[in-house]
């Protein structure tokens, strides 16, 4: 199964995603994820990627299709994944069409998560996520038992250099480049629309039945 998760940041595409990839064994693929994680290794990458990612812009296109081509060639995606945040411009998404053409496998959906941009300063700068996990929190409508501290293994919980005011103003900005993506999909016949507003249980509902029919 082959599956993109779009969405404004922090309109749940990560929360999702990680209930789906254990109830379907695909791998999670963010584009975030693989590029916070080149900047807290110090790698020649990272250190050319932290101030977009501080700041809040887009990672070149150059760079981010070379980091998905690589990614989607190994073994555990053989059997389908989960993209999280990528594509995010059109020659993303024709780029990604190469990709699975030469990976003979199709595109089964898209997954437009969307929530009103109002929401999205509140959800941003309360998000908490793991230092040894990954696990995503929020202060008040996704509270750890413990304040700071990971329910799964007791990591500690930090915030995002870009979940600041500062910075959510760029992200949202940038996603003018994203929003072409929504008519692009639609008329492919692939796209599915999720109202992102309702709790996270019921999006996750949702979710599981917008992928019903392609899980085998
Ligand atoms: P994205 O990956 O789209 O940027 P996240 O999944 O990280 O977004 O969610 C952003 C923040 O909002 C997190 O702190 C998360 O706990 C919280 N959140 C996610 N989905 C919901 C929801 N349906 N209702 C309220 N808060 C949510
Ligand atoms: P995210 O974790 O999806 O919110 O992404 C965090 C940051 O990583 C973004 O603000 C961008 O700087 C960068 N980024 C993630 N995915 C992409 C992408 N597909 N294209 C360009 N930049 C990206
Ligand atoms: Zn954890």
């Amino acid at each position: 199964m082959q599956v993109i998760l779009v969405g404004l940041p922090g309109a749940g595409k990560g929360t999702q995603a990680e209930r789906i990839k254990t109830e379907f064994g695909i791998p999670h693929i963010s584009t975030g994820d693989m590029f916070r994680s080149a900047v807290a290794s110090g790698s020649e990458l990272g250190r050319q990627l932290k101030a977009f990612l501080d700041s809040g812009r887009l990672v070149p296109d150059e760079t981010t299709i070379a980091v998905v081509r690589e990614r989607l060639q190994q073994d555990d995606a053989k059997d389908g994944f989960l993209l999280d945040g990528f594509p995010r411009t059109l020659e993303q998404a024709h780029a990604l069409d190469s990709m699975l053409s030469e990976l003979d496998r199709p595109l089964d959906v898209v997954l437009y998560i969307h929530v009103d941009p109002s929401v999205l300063l509140a959800r941003l700068t309360g998000r908490r996520i793991c230092k040894s996990c990954g696990a995503t929190y929020h202060t008040v409508f996704q509270p750890p038992k413990v304040e700071g501290v990971c329910d799964i293994d007791g990591g500690e919980l930090y915030q995002r250099a870009d979940d600041t005011p500062e910075a959510v103003s760029t992200r949202l900005e940038q996603f003018k480049q994203t929003a072409p993506l929504i008519d692009y999909y639609e008329q492919r016949g692939v796209l599915r629309r999720i109202d992102g507003e309702q709790s996270i249980d019921q999006v996750h509902r949702d979710v599981l039945s917008a992928l019903a029919p392609f899980a085998r």
